[in-house]
This record gives C-alpha cells, sequence and structure tokens, in this order.
C-alpha cells in the first residue's frame, strides 16, 4: 500500500468519499520529482561554489546559487560501496554492513531510499557507472530501473549472465575511458517518458538516482577538457592509471602533481557540463521547479595531502569531506549556505521529508528539510561517524564542526585528535590528554559507539551472505584495492 494516494486511490477516495480532500475543487499541486546526482570522488573543495579558485563548476554553481549548499558534510566512508549503502540506508556503515566487497550485501528488510519513493508509487530509476553500484551488492533495491552503465567492453560482447565473472582487464576498463555520456544517454532516455508522465494530467512523479563516475580515477577528461586547466603541460605524466602506476606518488616534482590536479579538474568541468543538460531537460518539460535536485558525491580523493593519492585510506577530510547542494524553489530557500556540519546520513530523511513521505523505521539521520525551509533558524549539529573497515585495520572518526577524533584499531596510540579550528589540513595530530578538550571529544565517541550499538539492535537481520562472485574481488584487489579480508571469505 502506497504511502500517499496515488490517481487511483484519490479517485476511489473520491467515489466512497474519504478523508477531507477536495474532489471537486482544484487539484492540488503535482507532487515533486526527484534527481539525486551522486558523482563519483567529488571534493568539495574543488568545486567554483565552495570557493575553488579554478571554474571548474559553472553549471554546479548556477543551481547553488538559487539552492542551498552545506558547507561541512560529512560522509560516511571513504569509498563508493559503503557510502552509498549509508546514503540509501541513512544508517551508519557499522550498521548496515555492507563494508567490505567481501560476503556482504544489503539486507533486504532495509527500506531504502527509492524503495521509499516506490512505494509511494513514483516511479524509479537509477543509473550506475561505477562498478561498486552493481545489484549484487543489493543497491538495486526499489528501482524499477537499475540500469548498468559500467564502462566495459562493448556490451553486445557479453553475455549479461557472465558479465560480472570476466577477466581483470573488464574490471579494470571500468576506470579508464569515459562513462558520463551512456549515464546521461540512459537517463534522457528514461526522462522522456517518465518526465512526460510527471508533466502530464496525471500525478505521476519520478525518483531518478544519476550516479557519474568520469571523476573518479583515472583522470582522462577527454578534449578539450584534458588540457582545459593546464594547457603548457609538456611533462610525462598522464592521469591514466593514476591509483595503480607506483611512478605516480608524492615523491614526484611538485610541476607533475599540478599538472595531475589539473586533469581531476578537468574531469570535474567535463561532467559539470551533464549537470547543465540534466538541469535543461527539467526545464524543457516545465519540470524544474517542482523537482527536488540533490548534487553530492559518496567521499573524496587525496592528491598527495597526507602523502598519498586515491581514497579507502584515512579519514581526513580530503576523503570525508563532500559536496551537498539542494535545489528545490517550491519549498527550500534558496541561495543560501548552512555553516553547520550534517553528514550522509541526513540526506534519506531530508529528502522523504521535503517530498512529503513519512519517515521509515529504521534511521539514523536527521531531516535537513526544517532548515532548508527556513522553518527554524539553526540545528543542533551532530558529531559525524565515518568508517573504514577492509584495510587490514579498522579506522573510525568522529568529527565535530571544531575537531577531529581518529580511532585506528591497529595503531599503537590507538586514538588521535585535531584541532580544526586551528589544524584544518591535519597535519599535526594530537595526543588524548586529560586535562584538555580532547576529552570531551573522547566522551562524545564514547556516546557514539553506543549510539551504533542501540542502531545495530534494531537493524534487520544480515547483511545476507553476498552472491557477488569471487572474480569481482580479485578484480577489484587486482586494481590495487587493497580487501583486508580473505578473498576466499
Ligand atoms: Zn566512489
Amino acid at each position: 500500500m502506497p504511502n500517499l494516494p496515488t490517481t487511483k486511490t484519490v479517485a476511489l477516495m473520491c467515489a466512497v468519499g474519504v478523508g477531507a480532500m477536495s474532489c471537486g475543487g482544484p487539484k492540488p499541486p503535482p507532487r515533486p520529482n526527484v534527481v539525486l546526482i551522486s558523482i563519483d570522488t567529488l571534493r568539495p573543495d574543488h568545486l567554483g561554489c565552495y570557493g575553488y579558485r579554478r571554474n571548474t563548476s559553472p553549471e554546479i554553481d548556477e543551481i547553488a546559487s538559487s539552492g542551498a549548499l552545506f558547507e561541512q558534510h560529512i560522509t560516511s566512508a571513504p569509498w563508493t560501496l559503503p557510502a552509498h549503502t549509508a546514503m540509501f540506508t541513512s544508517v551508519p556503515d557499522s550498521v548496515h554492513g555492507v563494508t567490505s566487497p567481501i560476503g556482504k550485501r544489503l539486507a533486504e528488510e532495509f527500506e531504502t531510499l527509492p524503495e521509499s519513493f516506490q512505494k509511494a508509487g513514483y516511479s524509479t530509476a537509477g543509473f550506475f557507472a561505477g562498478p561498486y553500484l552493481h545489484p549484487a551488492f543489493g543497491l538495486g533495491q526499489g528501482f524499477d530501473q537499475y540500469i548498468d552503465c559500467v564502462n566495459t567492453v562493448p556490451d553486445e560482447a557479453l553475455d549479461a549472465d557472465n558479465q560480472w565473472s570476466m577477466a581483470d582487464p573488464v574490471l579494470r576498463a571500468s576506470h579508464h575511458g569515459i562513462t558520463n555520456e551512456k549515464v546521461y544517454d540512459q537517463w534522457k532516455t528514461y526522462f522522456e517518458k517518465a518526465g512526460a508522465n510527471a508533466a502530464g494530467q496525471d500525478d505521476e512523479p519520478f525518483f531518478a538516482f544519476v550516479h557519474l563516475w568520469d571523476v573518479h580515477f583515472d583522470f582522462e577528461p577527454p578534449p578539450p577538457f584534458d588540457t582545459m586547466f593546464d594547457p603548457d603541460y609538456t611533462g610525462p605524466y598522464t592521469g591514466r592509471d593514476f591509483f595503480t602506476d607506483p611512478r605516480i606518488n608524492a615523491g614526484i616534482p611538485e610541476r607533475d602533481k599540478q599538472h595531475i590536479i589539473s586533469l581531476y579538474d578537468g574531469e570535474i568541468r567535463w561532467t559539470d557540463g551533464f549537470i547543465g543538460k540534466i538541469r535543461r531537460d527539467l526545464e524543457s518539460k516545465g519540470l524544474w521547479e517542482n523537482t527536488v535536485v540533490v548534487i553530492t558525491s559518496d567521499h573524496g580523493t587525496e592528491l598527495f595531502d597526507h602523502g598519498a593519492k586515491g581514497h579507502r585510506t584515512t579519514l581526513f577530510d580530503e576523503l570525508i569531506h563532500i559536496p551537498l547542494i539542494v535545489h528545490f524553489p517550491r519549498s527550500v530557500v534558496g541561495g543560501k549556505s548552512y555553516p553547520q556540519q550534517t553528514q550522509m546520513i541526513d540526506l534519506g530523511p531530508t529528502l522523504r521529508d521535503l517530498v512529503g513521505l513519512p519517515p521509515v523505521a529504521i534511521t539514523m539521520g536527521e531531516s535537513l528539510a526544517p532548515l532548508l525551509r527556513g522553518e527554524v533558524r539553526t540545528r543542533a549539529s551532530s558529531p559525524a561517524i565515518s568508517e573504514l573497515y577492509d584495510v587490514g585495520r579498522e579506522l573510525r572518526s568522529l568529527r565535530t564542526e571544531s575537531a577531529k577524533l581518529i580511532h585506528d584499531s591497529t595503531a599503537a596510540q590507538g586514538k588521535t585528535w585535531f584541532d580544526l579550528t586551528t589544524d584544518p589540513d591535519e597535519k599535526n595530530p594530537r595526543n588524548l590528554r586529560a586535562i584538555d578538550r580532547s576529552r570531551e571529544l573522547d566522551k562524545q565517541y564514547v556516546e557514539a559507539q553506543t549510539w551504533i550499538l542501540q542502531g545495530l539492535q534494531r537493524r534487520p537481520a544480515g547483511p545476507a551472505s553476498a552472491d557477488v562472485p569471487s572474480e569481482i574481488h580479485r578484480s577489484l584487489q587486482s586494481m590495487g584495492y587493497t580487501g583486508g579480508e580473505d578473498e576466499d571469505q
């Protein structure tokens, strides 16, 4: 039974005289559509609207200028699979349990974000371009259509059943080349029908999840974006095999590092153009005003900030600080920036609230909608929890607006902390001491552990044993994803 009345149930309610709905009066406004755009591996400090020096994001900046921008939005994990699972479930990683590609799959009993919209009678569709979004991990729950746009060998050469048991080069290819066009083409095909239905006389809204992968390494944007931000470079480095090529490391000359960063920026500018295309698609059918558009990411990436590269390695801000922009003219106050810290698990409750869907039973995030609607001026900022489990150790961080505690289960010192007010780049780890404010931070960390345990007690059983083929694990490991668990598990 849908949570909100569909056209058919409204007609039935009118026929039998149920409720106070005015059947003969003016039609209620159509329900809003939702377009949730996840730009994989996007650092907010490389976007114009977050203060970046380069013009990487004119389309995103324009949307942010009439929407809401969250300055300190923190993800649950520094890599794709658990972060997107938190995006869809609104619980921390250790509660949804999908913390590794090995033997993990989201329990079906979780009501995911797309499932909520599907139950409410929305058309739902997802378009993904990275291997960890594969439905084998349970992330296809709630999508009428969940379309694989991963860059592999041409689809016609593959037996669909064997797509994920191909040899390593296929999975490796998923990090090469470009996929934005493929994702956009699939969106466009879907939107032609779903958008027409949403714009028609019947109340048939849609929820679309658009996952854009090209900003993720490798950093090989197509022309002119490959030379846009560093046209004079003549050195030996390219963005190909950024993560797996050992010659690309923090020891290379600064000039070469800057070139690689300019390629990352080129990928952002290339991807930004597709955000503009989606906007114009919505405008073309008169749906821009009545669509909640979210632009966010799953995690950032290290560009030698702490002497390394890539992600799934640490919990420093270059990996866990992500953008969040919400555009919805019908009820979101436009052109505002929110300095309060927010976190990944807040997104689901916020979207349900903005659209008028009821909350789900198992959620640990908090709706930002009262803030967005201007109903409250401030929001108590709760600490953000981020976790990383499968690098052969266990990392967990608690971040407030002014400090971060990192607990490394395998490090001798265990817990360290950073004063983000004086050390925003997290270069000076401090030991916990009884006499300074780190003691309060540690107290909050202990409370957060209790909060997670309470979440674990409320969660459904599982996750069920994954049916992810071992070939996926081997291929991902061959690309440099060093899982800490035995692949036979
Ligand atoms: Zn990712």
